[in-house]
């Protein structure tokens, strides 16, 4: 497989076409943004953890029956992914309050939420990624009806399998964003990335942030935390391998 033009370039990641019409070549960037990128940096390292992170959990959700656009891993930086139509959707799924959910509706960070409340936002960094609903999204056709409901199923049934995977590796998912396309066959897909920029990871035992918010908050430095979450992935999928 051979790679191609540059087709786009977003905040964390370059796609390229390839010899084959339906099949991308994903390069994950060393940049970090935050603010809807008015914070940025470059962070060396970040792109090797994110994408072996991704690409470790993308196999782990195929392995639980859910489909992503990923195909496989082709070396530390870079992926083969389907292609996808993107829906201009950021999807959340919340398990505990923190972020822009506990300083919008005023509940303190940390709190255990009932059941798992899922978001929409609008894609569009010229606004802000404004948050939007069902409505929102029929009106303005992002999605159809039949759409939503299969993003909402497919958004909550990774919700379970992410919980019990970092459970596993004594890791709280407190929410995180997920984003979904639609391939050449018409399935919707899981699709992006799903990494310790796109979640908010809590250590079981402290609650040590293992996630975004250090770099959002100043608070050191990322690249031991997401070293730490891939250690912790490897070392779980060392010692499932040896009880097959
Ligand atoms: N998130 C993301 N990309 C975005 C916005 C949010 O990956 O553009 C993730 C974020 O890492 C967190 C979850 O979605 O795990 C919920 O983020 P929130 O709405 O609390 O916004 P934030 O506080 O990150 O601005």
């Amino acid at each position: 497989m051979n790679k191609k033009e540059l087709i786009y370039e977003g905040k964390a990641k370059w796609l390229f076409e390839t010899d084959e019409p339906n099949i991308l070549w994903v390069t994950y960037k060393n940049q970090a943004t935050a603010g809807n990128g008015v914070k940025k940096e470059e962070i060396l390292g970040k792109g090797k953890l994110n994408n072996q992170i991704t690409s470790l959990i993308f196999d782990h959700l195929e392995q639980k029956g859910i489909k992503s656009h990923f195909i496989k891993s082709l070396s530390d930086t870079e992926q083969l992914i389907q292609k996808a139509d993107m829906f201009a959707l950021e999807v959340v799924v919340r398990n505990v309050a923190a972020g822009s959910f506990s300083k919008r509706l005023g509940v303190n960070e940390g709190t255990e939420l009932d059941f798992p409340v899922l978001e929409f936002y609008l894609k569009e960094d010229e606004l802000n990624d404004p948050i939007i609903n069902e409505d929102h999204i029929k009106v303005l056709q992002l999605a159809a009806e039949e759409e939503i409901e299969q993003i909402q199923q497919q958004a909550l049934k990774i919700n379970q399998a992410l919980i019990e995977l970092f459970k596993r590796i004594n890791i709280r998912l407190v929410d995180f964003k997920l984003e979904f396309g639609k391939t050449a066959d018409n399935k919707i897909v899981l699709a992006d990335e799903i990494s310790p920029d796109t979640c908010r990871l809590w250590d079981l035992n402290n609650n040590d942030r293992l996630d975004k918010d250090v770099f959002r908050k100043d608070l050191g430095d990322i690249i031991p935390l997401y070293q730490e979450v891939l250690d912790r992935l490897m070392q779980l999928e060392k010692e499932t391998m040896h009880n097959v």
